[in-house]
């Protein structure tokens, strides 16, 4: 038998109509590229929307399942597409300006962009390859100053597009089991694969960051956004605050320490979110220059590598600060878990408190977590056994965009997740290693085998092995391992770096190479990673820069 209740389709509509209609006096505050400071209220950004589906519908003839790339930093403008084009039933696809050029180029071409939201700012990122780019009709500039100009194709400047039309526009209505968002992950060694969030996914995401064992934000919240919006839609935070009615400060490229400090005082900022690597920054900075009045900050929330438990330590005991550890994955949306102190918990010590708050944390309610053995049983929630982690759940996929691999997915529909964890008996995850063959460098990803691949490409090189090494600001850093053709015949890491930029953002090309007599092997002559990592972890693999 059916409930008797009404259908009432979980939308990204739905979350701007409650917005606009409870809280619609709440703040968005964006600085700006141009260092500009913009602000305006849920209610601006509920008629801006209006326009901006009402022109990409009528304006640009978007059809419904249409994609829209955005190409954009964290600002109001980039909140506005994330519900205009969902409200145009198009898909707003965020494309991750931190990728190579090559898999720009492919990501694009792969979901048929049809339009793109540039900022202006980087536009001459996708200048180089406009012509490449075969769906894109028009590019829309954002944020563009006097006097820009650009060699994309059919452009119109984002304002000019606002100007020609009208707010009274009608949401063009969805199934909430339809697409309204994609990103894709970096985080393979083949191609990025597209991740296909729903409406309704989106919608239970967002509630369930908002409830109080998870992310506990409410009206009383000014939040700062530092998660990248064109990274797993921000972590869902845009759509999350105007349920919540908390204020969003947007900082665009003002991520430098010194700029992040001011706005945490200026704003009188008492929650926000990043990767770790942001925050050790802030915290040194901090330490350096300490701050005249406490900060308004109570707590910072932390996901996309793990946290340190000497930053945790550091920030709360130096600033009364809180860090609050998560994780998750471009694949879950991408909360699967945080790590808050339980009523139990309270006496521990402290030092035991740390412990368990550096822990991945508790599945948030709408996910299951489980760890799976090499044998295929399901581990123990003993905190001592460990296997491959996997999630189910409401806004967790069930496939990749335009692939039919059943890789990622065990055989009763979980999504094996590479990290390799353990699960305690009071359900905290901790992730211990990974599968991936991947480098994790300042919250973004570098694989270890494009990069041996490369490198083996030299023609004075006849083999590479890439690990990843501890770095205290980037969590980590790719070293490579080389083993000349001819020892007679050297190639510097000059040498390397130049050959690698060709191919390579210069985040992903190695500073560190050791020159080897050989890579260490597995008994079925694998390049020996773990090997290497020992070695390195004892000193036996000095670098030679
Ligand atoms: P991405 O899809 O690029 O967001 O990367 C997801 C991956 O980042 C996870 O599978 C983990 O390997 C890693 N990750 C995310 N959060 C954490 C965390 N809190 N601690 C350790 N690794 C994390």
């Amino acid at each position: 038998m059916k409930g008797q209740i009404m259908s009432y389709p979980l939308t990204t509509n739905a979350i701007l109509e409650y917005g606009n209609r409870v809280f619609p006096d709440q703040s968005i505050i964006s600085h700006l590229p141009n260092k500009t400071r913009h602000q305006y209220t849920f209610a601006d950004l509920y008629k801006r929307c209006k326009k901006l589906s009402n022109a990409l519908v009528n304006t640009f003839g978007v059809k419904p399942g249409d994609m829209i790339g955005t190409f954009a930093w964290n600002h109001y403008q980039h909140v506005e597409l994330y519900y205009a084009i969902p409200g145009a039933a198009a898909i707003c696809h965020t494309i991750n300006i931190r990728l190579s050029e090559q898999q720009i180029e492919f990501i694009i071409n792969n979901s048929e962009d049809k339009i793109i939201f540039v900022d202006a700012s980087i536009a001459p990122m996708l200048e180089k390859m406009a012509s490449l780019l075969v769906t894109v009709e028009h590019f829309v500039i954002i944020n563009a100053s006097d006097g820009f100009t650009t060699t994309l194709p059919n452009t119109i400047q984002y304002e000019d597009l606002l100007k020609e039309v009208s707010d009274d526009f009608e949401w063009i209505v969805v199934d909430e089991n339809d697409a309204c968002a994609m990103c894709y992950t970096s985080g393979t060694t083949g191609q990025p694969k597209g991740a296909l969030y729903s409406h309704r996914s989106t919608y239970l995401h967002a509630l369930s960051i908002m409830s109080p064992n998870a992310g506990c934000y409410d009206a009383n919240d000014t939040i700062l956004l530092i998660v990248p919006q064109f990274h797993v839609m921000a972590w869902g935070f845009p759509y999350m605050c105007l349920l919540a009615g908390a204020a969003m400060v947007l900082p665009s490229l003002n991520l430098q320490a010194d700029a992040i400090i001011e706005m945490l005082i200026n704003e009188k900022i008492n929650k926000a979110n990043g990767v770790p690597t942001i925050w050790l920054g802030v915290y040194e900075a901090l330490k350096k220059n300490p701050p005249k009045e406490k900060l308004a900050l109570q707590e910072y929330l932390v996901g996309g590598s793990a946290l340190p438990q000497s930053l945790i330590e550091g920030f709360e005991r130096d600033f009364g600060v809180r860090g609050v550890h998560a994780w998750g994955m471009t694949e879950t949306s991408p909360l699967g878990s945080i790590s808050r102190l339980q009523p139990k918990h309270k006496k521990l010590s402290v030092e035991a408190q740390l412990k368990i708050r550096a822990k991945q944390g508790i599945e948030i309610p709408g996910v299951e977590l489980r760890v799976v053995q090499e044998d295929g049983t399901i581990a123990p929630r003993d905190g001592k056994t460990v296997g491959e982690l996997e999630i189910k759940g409401a806004w967790v996929i069930d496939s990749y965009y335009k692939t039919t691999s059943r890789e990622k997915f065990s055989d009763d529909g979980w999504f094996k997740t590479g990290d390799v964890s353990t699960i305690d008996a009071d359900g905290f995850m901790e992730i211990t290693d990974r599968t991936k063959d991947l480098i994790k460098s300042g919250g973004e990803w570098i694989s270890s085998v494009a990069l041996e691949i490369a490198i083996m490409a030299h023609d004075k090189v006849m083999e590479a092995a890439v690990i990843a090494i501890p770095n205290k600001k980037w969590v980590e850093r790719p070293l490579a391992g080389v083993v000349l053709r001819d020892k007679d015949k050297k190639v510097t890491p000059e040498e390397l770096i130049a050959f690698l930029s060709k191919n390579f953002a210069k985040y992903q090309i190695p500073e560190h190479y050791v020159f080897l007599d050989e890579i260490p092997k597995t008994s079925v002559g694998k390049f020996n990673k773990k090997e290497m990592r020992r070695l390195y972890a004892e000193g036996k693999l000095s670098r030679s820069t």
